[in-house]
């Protein structure tokens, strides 16, 4: 066996970055846009000891879960990488995802994993379901303006003005703006040369509100003939928020520091509703709204975020008398909810942008019992715990209820142990990343608290991200 042999391969498997997973001659072979229980011709492009890589040359036999992706620009992008097999299989290969981590990383039993895992929520409409969209903007081979997305690994861009995630307005917004572009000779920013002007367009869109926000990262303070530009976005309905965002870096991340509003409000409004009707979890029927700015983070499948906090919210267990922590809070999304149900609520948050949304979101809602802290849970909640233990009442020391939401990267160790000095009730885990989940799952089962519950949500159809929600307690 050799590079560049063809091979037949029947998939029996997927990784964890969607990949397909085949056996040949005892090798395992991992093959891109693969379907599980595809039988097909690949061709060998990586041979290592025990594994080895190949393409797809030709699928010899379709797998019954294959399906024709919405999107003709599918296997180019490099957004959604398994948008080629069936919607109720993707749930499956998430499930399983969630499974392997928690008995591989978090190295707990599968019997246990099985006895407590319940079956991942999935999405009604597994399309159309993003509220917010980011186009790098870049140029054709003519240097004219063109919006896409990067090719998978990569930062060249692919032409995509109507990604079949995001919403329809996307498509228009964006025409709007490469016309500006194109009529007034205003050139996209080029990421080899540092020249050049607009680098990215934001969209946001208030699914219960209907608002629409449009911010264009710029490479300089001002665009040229901006009222221009004004002047034909904000005839979209529902235009709210229009601004600009100055990014001067070469680097990769989108937005930089300094936000200027050019037309209209500084934010969009938007709402979440937690119903009781529609899942077996949900125990409340109630709404929050929040001022959404563009720097804000703010989940982007709002309706499958309804279940999530909702779930989260169930799990969490409170009567109304409970001091609860809900640590990496971001604009205060699940601390504001959490809050209606407890005593009293704190949130924990690093981008002090998002605390100063967070506390105005309360004022917007009429809720006074919840407080936030701007740092890093790390920091903030073990100097909260020296401080409260050196008190002759320390009554504040063990919280009934600690909510973690942290991104990819997990929980800090060091909060982690904090939790498990504060000895709360319950710990309600949401998580984005499975492995990460295992791995501090481990540390908290390991400092005595018990598994109960783990349930998978899928907020971001066709990709390979999951999230998932969990409760532990002693
Ligand atoms: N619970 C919120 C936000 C979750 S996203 C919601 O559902 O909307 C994770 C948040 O953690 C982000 O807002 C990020 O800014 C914040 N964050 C990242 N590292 C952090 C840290 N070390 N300490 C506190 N917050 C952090």
């Amino acid at each position: 066996m050799k590079k560049n042999d063809s091979i037949e391969l029947k998939i029996e498997d997927m990784g964890v970055d969607g990949e397909g997973i085949g056996k040949y001659e005892g090798m395992t072979f991992f093959v891109k846009d693969a379907v599980i229980g595809d039988t097909i011709r690949a061709g060998i492009t990586k041979l290592k000891k025990n594994y080895g890589y190949a393409r797809v040359q030709e699928i010899l036999e379709p797998s019954p879960y294959r399906v024709k992706p919405e999107c003709p620009l599918y296997a180019r992008c490099g957004g959604c990488q398994i948008q080629a097999m069936d919607y109720r299989q993707q749930l499956c290969y998430k499930q399983k995802k969630v499974r392997g981590n928690l008995i591989r990383i978090g190295g707990f039993a599968p019997e246990l994993i099985d006895s407590v895992m319940e079956e991942i929520v999935g999405m009604e409409q597994p399309y159309r379901y993003r509220n917010k969209a980011q186009f790098p903007i870049g140029a054709d081979r003519d240097g004219m303006p063109v919006a896409g997305f990067y090719a998978a690994r990569t930062h060249n861009i692919i032409p995509v003005e109507d990604c079949k995630l995001g919403v329809t307005q996307n498509e228009q917004i964006l025409g709007v703006v490469l016309s500006y572009m194109r009529e007034n000779g205003v050139r996209s920013y080029d990421e080899t040369t540092g020249r050049g002007l607009v680098r990215h367009v934001l969209i946001r869109y208030g699914f219960t509100s209907k608002e629409l926000m449009v911010c264009l990262v710029i490479n300089r303070e001002t665009l040229p003939q901006e009222k221009k530009l004004v002047d034909a976005l904000c005839k979209i309905e529902g235009m709210t928020s229009i601004s600009v965002n100055i990014n001067r870096k070469n680097t990769n991340v989108i937005l930089g520091e300094e936000t200027r509003t050019v037309w209209g409000s500084d934010y969009i409004t938007d709402q979440i509703h937690l119903r009781d009707c529609d899942h077996d979890f949900a125990l409340t029927d109630t709404a929050i709204a929040y001022h959404i700015s563009p720097q804000s983070f703010y989940q982007v499948n709002p309706v499958q975020t309804e279940k999530l906090y909702s779930l989260a919210l169930s799990y969490a267990g409170l009567t109304g008398r409970e001091t609860v922590w809900d640590l990496y809070c971001g604009i205060g999304t699940i601390s504001l909810f959490l809050a209606q149900k407890a005593g009293k609520v704190y949130g924990v948050e690093i981008v002090p942008q998002a605390i100063e949304d967070a506390r105005s979101n309360a004022a917007l809602n009429g809720i006074t019992n919840a407080s936030f802290f701007v740092g890093k849970a790390e920091e903030v909640l073990p100097e909260f715990y020296e401080k409260e233990s050196r008190k002759p009442d320390a009554d504040m020391l063990h919280p009934d209820v600690i909510v973690v939401d942290p991104p990819r990267k997990g929980c800090d160790e060091k909060c982690l142990e904090t939790m498990l000095r504060m000895k709360p009730e319950r710990i309600v885990y949401v998580s984005c990343d499975p492995a990460t989940l295992a791995r501090d799952l481990k540390i908290l089962c390991g400092g005595g608290y018990e598994l109960r519950k783990v349930r998978p949500v899928d907020q971001f159809g066709h990709t390979t991200h999951v999230e998932t929600v969990c409760l532990l307690s002693n």
